[in-house]
């Protein structure tokens, strides 16, 4: 008697563990579409179709290599809805040894997992997840004593331990960072590279067809669809980005421009994150290029920072702060989404721009989704859980792991500054700095009060004053509030009542 290998939507790899001691004439692959899973939050029409076609290729892949797949379809008429439910299915319908897998990447699929043995009465084995660098009990173990974690320091120790950018024990360079280069002022008229766009074959058409189908009431579009669905094609994606684009993903990394949703970023989030690519060989791949001296230190060491320091340290953070992390609202947000979220119908072009990018591509890169959408949330004090819900519904690369820290904790300090030392909260003047979105907008990013001025500008200021009793000891605030402390009576006044006419009409 064999085992069951149960490999989930996100864990697409062949070299996942689960798969590790596979015995192709015992053992048999489970992999199942959902639709719990996929809509317990209504996804972006774009994310699932792409989960699905992922899957659906990944299965087939297996089965060319002579795998026993027990694959169940969305569309299959005896698909009981639930991951839970298929499996009770299929184990009534023949005996196993047990079930193998790979940890699953979230928390509410781990606790389900660990009650399997008692409900199903069969051994299950539970393995770790390899698709990352860093174990969730490697990193427990770091923050073990470490009161406020930080970023900076988790990452140089991966880069030591993982030897990547090292000379010795220096890194490359002489910096560990290059951040302050890497904020280069957008050039309109640039010229970005076309980003990746697969061939889009018969089943993955079938697949959108069906999602337009099934999912009519879901946010986004489907068409055009570009993301790759097979490791092959997400090998040529990353391929392009090293070769085209990682020149100057460094100097505009937190550049916007306005009809360029794409810019010089890699967009290969999305197959890290369902298991299609792994970190180690992209991280190799922008190292290779330096040091092959086709792409510069700023560029290649802000990417690397990316995959090995940040994806890691969420990660690590998410398994360490829920359930917790998931309930945080430090500055009491309770304010709605704004129906602009949804509909883009915003004269705010910044918001207007990232919102129409998101419906249509379920993807806006991280100052987008930091700077402009999360901004705005963090000033204008909405929810943290509708954030949280909208982040996770509208990105193709969105999973609780990776969602809640970046948007609870990043964006919306709502974990009182236990992953972010300071609020990201800016005025006009960053984006205006930092993008063309000004250029098109009804409002004006110079001007700072009245019914003509940029939002974001009194936003930022009545921000601080409302939070004052939270955020004044923060010493990264504090030339911040005495700067609002000279300001005359009547200017605070104005700010005030601004943004309470302004959030009025939000609601
Ligand atoms: Fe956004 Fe303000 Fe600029 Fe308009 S003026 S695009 S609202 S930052």
């Amino acid at each position: 008697m064999g085992s069951l290998h149960l490999i989930f939507g996100d864990q697409l790899s062949h070299s996942i563990s689960s798969l590790g001691d596979f015995d192709p004439s015992l053992d048999t692959v489970f992999m199942c579409e959902c639709l719990d899973e996929m809509s317990r939050v209504k996804h972006h029409k774009k994310k699932i179709a792409f989960q699905i076609a992922a899957m659906r290729h990944f299965a087939r892949e297996l089965e060319d290599l002579g795998t026993s797949v027990n694959y169940i379809s969305l569309d299959d008429p005896h698909n009981t809805g639930s991951l839970e439910g298929e499996i009770e299915r299929f184990l009534r319908k023949s005996s196993w040894n047990g079930i193998v897998l790979t940890k699953p990447s979230e928390y509410h699929l781990l606790r389900k997992v660990e009650q399997w043995q008692k409900k199903f009465g069969i051994r299950v084995e539970m393995r770790n997840d390899n698709r990352f660098l860093c174990s969730t009990e490697e990193f427990a173990e770091w923050l073990n004593d470490r009161k406020q974690p930080r970023m900076e320091h988790f990452y140089r120790e991966m880069r030591k331990r993982y030897n990547v950018l090292m000379e010795g024990s220096k890194p490359v360079g002489g910096k560990w960072n290059y951040d302050k280069e890497n904020r280069k002022v957008p050039n309109s008229s640039a010229k970005v590279p076309t980003p990746y766009h697969s061939d889009v074959d018969h089943e993955t058409t079938a697949i959108i067809n069906f999602v337009e189908e099934r999912f009519p009431d879901h946010f986004g579009e489907t068409e055009p669809f570009q993301y790759a669905v097979t490791r092959q094609q997400a090998l040529e994606a990353l391929d392009l980005f090293i070769g085209q684009r990682l020149q100057q993903f460094g100097d505009y990394q937190d550049a916007m421009i306005e009809g360029q949703p794409w810019m010089y970023h890699a967009h290969i989030s999305l197959y890290l994150n369902i298991g299609l690519l792994l970190p180690m060989e992209c991280i190799e791949a922008a190292e290779t290029a330096f040091n092959n001296g086709e792409a510069p230190l700023n560029a290649v060491e802000g990417f690397i920072r990316q995959v090995m320091g940040w994806r890691e340290f969420v990660r690590g953070i998410y398994w360490a702060a829920m359930p917790r992390l998931a309930s945080e609202n430090f500055l009491q947000g309770r304010r709605s989404l704004p129906a602009f979220f949804w509909t883009a119908e915003t004269k705010m072009n910044c918001l207007k721009q990232c919102v129409l990018e998101t419906k249509k591509n379920a993807y806006a890169h991280h100052i987008q989704r930091l700077m402009v959408l999360g901004n705005f949330a963090l000033l204008a004090g909405i929810s943290p859980e509708e954030v949280n819900e909208w982040f996770l519904i509208v990105y193709a690369d969105a999973y609780q792991w990776v969602e809640l820290p970046n948007v609870s904790g990043m964006a919306l300090f709502a974990d009182g500054g236990y992953l972010a030392s300071k609020p990201y909260s800016a005025s006009g003047t960053y984006i205006s700095k930092m993008s063309n979105y000004c250029d098109n907008c009804s409002f004006q990013v110079k001007k700072k009060n009245g019914t003509e001025a940029c939002p974001f500008n009194y936003l930022y200021w009545d921000f601080l004053a409302r939070n004052r009793e939270k955020l004044v000891s923060n010493h990264r605030l504090g030339m911040i509030y005495r700067t609002y402390d000279r300001m005359s009576d009547e200017k605070r006044e104005l700010i005030k009542d601004d943004s309470q006419s302004f959030l009025e009409a939000l609601s």
